[in-house]
């Protein structure tokens, strides 16, 4: 099956400066994909260029199997940057109008964009009353007007308060869904992770990791690990007897006792274990102060430019 967007070897320079450099990826029909990275990182350049709206240095991207700007560009939608509208018309006239421009779109459209993002009761609300967030939702509304199986989102959440990201999350899970590809950036891993299984990490124009982030989506799979605590005053025996078993790992003293990782599911025999042999302990609990691997890559990969106040 051809691949809903192939991006191959991309890159723009500006002077001899590198926006974006080399990145190549795939994305096939119905992924949710967040694009992260701190600000600067080459997100919007990367997503411009697929888009067809900047022509890359080197390298190609193809949507539906053909070269972009082509006329597979009809089934991308995108919201790149802050949205603009003409403030004076409604909210329900601009994407009429974007629909005209478009052609070929049904008027009914129109309102289930408005439905779909949340937006019909201010849809005859001039523009120029609406918040930040109600122009974003309008962004995305106008992006899906032509039933994308693309959709883009560059910052999406940007301006929305805490209940507008939780609302956007789940009309982009959503999207999903409904087999609609949809590639998100943010430079906040807390605000993808939640939706998206898997993420692409950029930084100084370059992608560092293609993950997934299956074990943070899915904290209930039997599949996942989880890091436990154990309080016990008894640590060195408890290292002796936890070492022998193979299904624990990442095995390490703390000040209170000793910190574990092991599959949620076997989590059930690790008391009687400790009791069997012999080892008095406290206390045993989750560890959630264990940061996620995802995390501890991202902290890795945006580090150095100082910028972790992004990662919440
Ligand atoms: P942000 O989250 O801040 O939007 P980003 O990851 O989207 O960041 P880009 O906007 O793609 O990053 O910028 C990548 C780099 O390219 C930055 O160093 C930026 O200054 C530079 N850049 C982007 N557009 C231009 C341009 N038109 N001319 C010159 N340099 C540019």
């Amino acid at each position: 099956m051809t691949a809903v967007l192939e991006v191959n070897h991309l890159s723009k320079k500006y002077g001899s400066r590198a926006a974006v450099n080399d990145v190549s990826f795939t994305l096939e029909a119905g992924e949710v994909v967040g694009f992260l990275g701190p600000n600067g990182a080459g997100k919007t350049t990367t997503m411009r260029m697929i888009a067809g709206l900047i022509s890359p240095t080197s390298g190609d991207v193809k949507l539906l199997g053909q070269a972009v700007p082509g006329k597979t560009l009809k089934n991308m939608g995108a919201m790149i940057e802050e949205p603009s509208f003409y403030p004076y018309l409604s909210g329900r006239d601009n994407l009429r109008y974007a629909a005209k421009l478009h052609g070929n779109i049904p008027e009914k459209r129109v309102e289930e964009t408005l439905e779909l993002t949340g937006m019909k009761a201010r849809g005859s609300d001039r523009v120029a009353k609406y918040s930040q967030g109600m122009r974003q939702r309008l962004g995305l509304a106008r992006a899906l007007l032509s039933s994308p199986k693309l959709l883009m989102l560059d910052e999406p959440a940007n301006g929305l308060d805490p209940e507008g990201i939780a609302e956007l999350r789940e009309v982009i899970r959503g999207f999903g869904e409904q087999g609609i590809t949809v590639f998100v950036s943010s430079h906040i891993l807390s605000e993808v992770e939640k939706f998206a299984p898997r993420v692409l990490i950029i930084n100084r124009g370059t992608l560092l990791r293609d993950t997934s982030t299956h074990h943070l989506l899915a904290p209930t799979a039997d599949s996942a690990d989880a890091s436990y605590h154990l309080e016990t005053t008894d640590a060195a025996k408890a290292l002796e007897v936890l070492r022998r078993e193979s299904w624990i790992q990442n095995l390490e003293t703390t000040q209170a006792g000793v910190r574990l990782r092991l599959p949620r599911a076997a989590a059930y025999r690790l008391a009687p274990l400790l009791v069997q042999n012999g080892v008095m302990f406290t206390q045993m609990q989750r560890d959630t102060s264990v940061q996620t691997d995802l995390e501890s890559m991202y902290l890795e990969v945006i580090g150095d430019q100082g910028n972790a106040g992004g990662v919440k």
